[in-house]
């Protein structure tokens, strides 16, 4: 069954995790949506400050986001993606990092974990492959950006280490592999496919079909999802979308089909507090 379910309901499109919405209720997790209105006019679904665009639409984006999920905005945290794989915890001294202004935001930071609620952890994403954890008891969540260098660096099993480390038991490590350019639309040169058949346990079905001329077409969230059964998740620990941000225009921003020239989707996860 597709984790990721779109919420088109409402004002603001989004695509919701539902089970783990079902199963744990004071989490919010999900991906944004774009909507008929944004194919014509990307700024109205971006949630990005560093990709040109209004600063003032794209924090009314946020707010308007926050408020659907029941999250006050000014529990908005985010960093500066680099893809890289350095991760940051965040705690309640840091809420709000980023979320006005980049210049606040965790510099050089591409995955962010807490463990305290009301802190809604944000990263943004035009066919990256975005991570998002969550570890019950003791609770634990994260977002991670794993784009081709992410995913080579490993920054999935990186926020797995990270949360057992901080006491989680590894076998408790739920993780969503989000909406991102699937094995469909991803064409890459062979010098990007080597690095990642180094570390895949099983790179055949990654690296899907060489598509002629020293092409290959490459499925990162497949990729990705490898490497967390590699750090010992078992495959009932991992969900992964169906969707392809570049096969769908409709609903997802995608840097390589729109030629660089588009919004980034915002991926979420955050623990809202009991008491409201
Ligand atoms: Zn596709």
């Amino acid at each position: 069954m597709e984790p990721f379910q779109l919420q088109d309901d409402v004002s603001v499109p989004y695509f919701s995790l539902r089970s783990w919405e079902r199963e744990f209720p004071h989490l919010a997790a999900g991906i944004s949506a774009r909507d008929g209105e944004s194919v014509e006019n990307p700024n109205s679904t971006n949630y990005a400050l560093h990709v040109g665009g209004r600063r003032e639409t794209v924090i009314q984006n946020r707010k308007r986001l926050a408020s659907r999920l029941g999250m006050p905005f000014s529990s908005w945290t985010c960093g500066e993606q680099v893809h890289g794989v350095a991760i940051r915890e965040v705690t309640s001294a840091d809420r709000g990092k980023g979320r006005e202004s980049m210049d606040s935001a965790f510099p050089e930071t591409d995955g962010l974990l807490t463990r305290e609620p009301d802190l809604l952890l944000t990263s943004f994403y035009a066919d990256c492959v975005p991570l998002l954890f969550y570890s019950p008891d003791p609770a634990w969540i994260g977002v991670a950006h794993a784009g081709w260098r992410g995913t080579v660096g490993k920054i999935g099993s990186r926020m797995v280490r990270e949360i057992v480390r901080r006491g989680a038991a590894r076998d408790q490590i739920h993780v969503a592999i989000g909406p991102s350019i699937g094995g469909c639309c991803y064409e890459v040169d062979e010098k990007v496919v080597m690095p990642l058949k180094d570390v895949l346990p099983n790179p055949g079905r990654a690296v899907v079909q060489p598509s002629g001329r020293g092409k290959w077409k490459l499925d990162l969230k497949e990729a990705n999802r490898q490497l967390l059964l590699k750090e010992g998740l078992k495959e009932d620990q991992v969900v992964m979308t169906g969707w392809c941000t570049s096969c769908h225009p409709d609903l997802f921003h995608s840097h390589r089909r729109d030629h660089g020239k588009t919004g980034r989707m915002v991926a979420f996860i955050g623990m809202r507090k009991d008491d409201e």
